[in-house]
């Protein structure tokens, strides 16, 4: 029978799916955005991809990315991204949000409903960024007010957010009160609180910041995911990773991710950044990767509130004792703008797969796998019902698949030049369509989805 059965078949390819753990060289038949067959050879597709060589591999689902645009997106996509999630900061308005981005993104895309856009809005904040600079950050909420965010993230959820999103760093105004009123509400939608734990990580408050929201979590019933453990954490990191495990061996629902990097980055102006002053030196101005003193330092902080800078603080025996962890899932926390930015944007997944997988060995193939892509994909699946899916290369789920070469796969972007794209990385497909052929990108194609919770009238 000579027929082209399938739109797409990746043929002899190294197939891996966490999942299952199937570990083996077949072929694979797409039809539409679907999955419909798995053997061993002999499919015969309109479009064919010869994968020989390489791993294919459920694409990698970022829940930690704040860059949510074209630009973005197509460099995510060029490091095996194909959905990626804005759950940490979130949005306010939920429905805007989403329908802003249909139909114009190379890959899937979703958002959480966010306590600091939220906080941002009811306390009139004059964040000109993504941050609050002024009552948002400082003030405490009255009574009324906390009522107003928590009935504004009911909301969101209602109109299907994906979690819901905190950074109490950035708010440290925000009262225990608060705080636990607005994971009383995600508890009542069955959403995780994607979590920025309050405070300087370094001293014993660090520790106290997270058992604030263990303590949020376990009273109200929400999950809890605590996002970029590495930076939250740093020396405290090691002892934040025992914790969570206890807790999760004694049966709490909490989780916890990072980013493969020993610096993080934020807004000058942000209420956070001032605890780690005077270490002004430390500091690059990420737009023009100068690095600061105390002068320039105020300067762009006075001037310039939301311009981004690049903090190395996090010792290097820290970030490979999170990212070879069984229990972290690893998250990009990538932002570029106009091509400027922190590397982890473009490079976040090839780096685990080229330097922790290929070079260092401490991390086997498969597993590094499963944190990128099956682990956010379970993270989200009982609030997010088509998360069950994704993460997956089996037949009935999405054709959301990376093919790279595993050795040859490496990131290539830097502090100099954030957005060079991964090398390896030689085909990513998003809903059964082909967005990187032969590492090449195709900017003319749109495929990718909202990724949405279960919206309610009520
Ligand atoms: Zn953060």
């Amino acid at each position: 029978m000579k027929k082209n059965n399938y739109d797409l078949v990746i043929k002899n390819g190294r197939v891996m799916n966490p999942e299952s753990g199937l570990d083996s060289v077949m072929d694979i038949g797409i039809n539409g955005r679907t999955i419909s067959i798995i053997q061993n050879n002999n499919l015969l597709g309109h479009k064919v991809i010869n994968a020989n060589g390489n791993v294919v591999a459920p694409g990698f689902i970022d829940m930690h990315a704040h860059g949510q645009d074209t630009e973005n997106y197509n460099i995510q996509c060029l490091d095996g991204v194909t959905t990626a999630l804005e759950l940490e900061g979130g949005a306010s308005d939920i429905e805007k949000w989403y329908k802003d981005r249909e139909n114009n993104a190379s890959i899937n895309f979703g958002v959480s409903a966010g306590h600091i856009p939220v906080r941002i809005e009811v306390m009139n904040d004059p964040s000109l960024g993504v941050l609050p600079i002024g009552d948002a950050a400082n003030k405490s909420a009255s009574e009324d007010e906390i009522s107003s965010i928590v009935n504004k993230i009911e909301n969101g959820l209602k109109l299907g957010a994906l979690a819901v999103g905190f950074g109490i760093a950035y708010t440290p105004a925000a009262t225990r009160d608060e705080i636990h009123a607005v994971f009383e509400v995600a508890a009542a939608y069955n959403a995780t609180c994607h979590v920025h734990i309050r405070g300087e990580a370094q001293t014993e408050v660090g520790i106290e910041a997270l058992e604030e929201v263990i303590t949020a979590s376990l009273i109200t019933g929400a999950s809890l995911h605590v996002v970029h453990l590495s930076s939250s954490g740093r020396k405290n990191a090691p002892v934040m990773l025992r914790i969570i495990e206890d807790a999760q061996l004694s049966g709490l629902d909490i989780t916890t991710e990072c980013y493969p990097y020993n610096a993080g980055m934020t807004e000058i102006g942000a209420a956070t950044v001032g605890n780690w002053r005077p270490e002004y030196s430390d500091f690059i101005w990420a737009d023009t990767v100068e690095q600061l003193n105390q002068e320039k330092f105020e300067y762009y902080q006075e001037n310039e509130p939301s311009g981004m800078i690049i903090m190395p603080m996090i010792p290097a025996d820290v970030v490979d004792e999170c990212v070879n962890s069984n229990i972290t899932a690893i998250a990009s926390d990538g932002y570029i703008k106009n091509g400027k930015g922190h590397p982890r944007t473009a490079g976040t997944y090839s780096k685990v797969l080229g330097h922790f997988v290929r070079e260092k060995g401490t991390l086997s193939l498969m597993n590094a796998l499963n944190k990128m892509s099956l682990m956010p994909a379970q993270r989200l699946e009982d609030r997010v019902p088509i998360m069950r899916n994704k993460g997956r290369i089996s037949v009935g789920c999405d054709a959301d698949i990376v093919i790279f070469d595993p050795n040859i796969v490496t990131d290539q972007s830097t502090y100099e030049n954030p957005i060079s794209p991964s090398k390896g990385i030689n085909y990513v497909i998003v809903n059964g369509t082909i967005v990187v052929n032969a590492g090449k990108l195709n900017t003319q194609v749109f495929p990718g989805s909202s990724i949405r919770g279960i919206i309610s009238n009520t």
